[in-house]
């Protein structure tokens, strides 16, 4: 004789199945949600894609992810119905995201009421600005974001660079005393990590170790170890959390700067293994900024340095026609780096550190490519360099969540995290360009349209008429500390 409780235990599987019965935990949907079905999902957990089946987000957060929707009410929610070549993507993170441009040859300008869109509408969510020219602009664009005043990724603020980048800078003023007191300043008012670039080893020392104070992590633009400059791999034994560009060790020798050594490195000496050992067994995060090269690629990188929309045409008529006057500074050793870049990727992510790069683009624009679609080009140097695909992908949003030490709250799509993330059209396994197709974008829970974003900035970055060019004249409106100058621009 059957008993009761062996029929349950048959029939649960088939009720499952039909999805009327909702699994155990899976709250219902209520109104007020954002509830997005079918497509496909690359959730930055696995490395696969899998069908969409539900994904519900209530108050900015992913409530559930695979959630189970059949004979679920969705009176009163946001339901957003996607397509078989829609594919949802965590947001991507730039770590290296310059807001600044340089229109005139006079310095960088930190633009930060375009340029938030611009990056949102690529679909990156999060950026770090890795040194701001205009700290003080960039924490209030940040907070009127935060505010809901202005649309605009996440920008996970620098504060100034330390360091001769830094237009004020002035080293014999800069003691580990007062590096201290800075960093003091700057974690009070927020900021999520600090960048060095040009910095020497005693202020580098307080910068980590003051920063560690607050969690905050540091990343580094160093060099060779010549001229007081700070070896990588003497950072790293200093604390350092993360590295731009190069990743220094004993082949890249004090006697000469690091591009010097790094233009004709073989990857296959024993002290590159033996640095990438070191980043491994001390958790350091790499940026390699590969991209940022690539641009000075010769002939051009058809490959990933065909634009794929008009990027010019954000600038206003007047702006547009500086960016094309003005000479465009010509680095041909770039060239040879990115070569040399590329391997170098390569060969960290065999040894061992797939789980320690992360996505920075690095490109200050001068008028030509803007700062927020090149995430979808240092996607693709990474693919070119032999990664595989859902592991760059990876590399720009659960890496880079986990580098700025933010790994429980972002960078994946998953349950009790911040709801971000991008639809993009086609497969960005199968061909990672697709994630240039960007279709619609969430940020904290709130759907943008990709395509009114950037119409909405159409023609509105840079100078208006050649009156207001002088606000545009770059970082040289910021006088050496103490040397007087025309002052403070003005906010926008
Ligand atoms: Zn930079």
């Amino acid at each position: 004789m059957t008993s009761v409780r062996s029929l349950a235990v048959l029939a649960l599987p088939l009720l499952l199945a039909v999805g009327v019965v909702p699994q155990a935990g899976i709250p219902p949907v209520r109104p007020g949600d954002v509830v997005l079905t079918g497509g496909f999902l690359f959730d930055g957990v696995r490395d696969t894609i899998v069908p969409n089946t539900g994904i519900v987000i209530r108050s900015g957060i992913f409530q559930t992810v695979g959630a189970t929707l059949q004979g679920v009410d969705l009176a009163g929610a946001t339901v957003v119905k996607l397509s078989d070549t829609d594919y949802i993507l965590p947001g991507l993170f730039d770590l290296h995201a310059h807001y600044a441009i340089d229109l005139f040859d006079q310095g960088r300008v930190d633009e930060y009421t375009v340029n938030p869109i611009v990056f949102l509408a690529n679909g990156v969510t999060s950026t770090f600005p890795a040194g701001e020219i205009d700290p003080e602009g960039m924490m209030a664009a940040r907070r009127r974001i935060e505010r809901g005043e202005q649309v605009g990724a996440r920008i996970m603020s620098s504060g100034p660079y330390f360091g001769t980048a830094r237009p004020s800078w002035r080293a014999a003023d800069e003691t580990p005393e007062q590096v201290r007191k800075e960093v003091d300043e700057w974690a009070a008012r927020g900021v999520k990590g600090f960048k060095a670039k040009g910095i020497q080893g005693p202020q580098l020392l307080a910068l980590i170790d003051q920063a560690h104070k607050y969690g905050l992590p540091v990343t580094g633009h160093l060099d060779s170890g010549s001229r007081s400059s700070v070896n990588p791999r003497d950072a790293i034994y200093m604390g350092i959390d993360r590295i731009e560009h190069f990743m220094g060790g004993d082949a890249i020798t004090a006697d000469r700067n690091a591009y010097a050594s790094l233009e004709q490195l073989d990857v296959n000496r024993p002290e590159v293994d033996a640095i990438m050992k070191l980043y491994i067994q001390r958790n350091v995060y790499f940026d390699a900024t590969l991209s940022a090269y690539g641009y000075w690629y010769k002939p051009k990188d058809e490959r990933i340095f065909t634009t794929w929309m008009d990027e010019q045409s954000f600038l206003t008529p007047h702006a547009r026609e500086v960016a094309n006057i003005r000479k465009k500074p010509q680095l041909e050793q770039f060239k040879r780096l990115y070569d040399v870049k590329q391997r170098e990727v390569k060969k960290f992510y065999d040894a061992g550190g797939a789980k320690l790069i992360t996505s920075g683009t690095d490109h200050p624009s001068w008028g030509e490519y803007l700062s927020g679609f090149s995430t979808h080009r240092e996607l693709q140097t990474f693919v070119q360099a032999g990664i595989p695909a859902a592991a760059a992908i990876k590399m720009a949003t659960i890496n880079a969540a986990h580098a700025m030490r933010m790994g429980d709250q972002l960078g994946t799509i998953e349950t009790s995290k911040l709801a971000d993330l991008l639809i993009v059209r086609g497969n960005p396994l199968q061909d990672i360009k697709n994630t240039r197709n960007v279709q619609r974008v969430m940020l904290g829970g709130k759907v943008y349209d990709a395509a009114e974003l950037l119409a909405s900035v159409k023609g509105k970055m840079g100078p208006a008429t050649a009156a207001d060019d002088e606000w545009w004249q770059g970082d040289k409106r910021f006088p050496p500390a103490g040397r007087g100058g025309r002052g403070a621009p003005p906010r926008h």
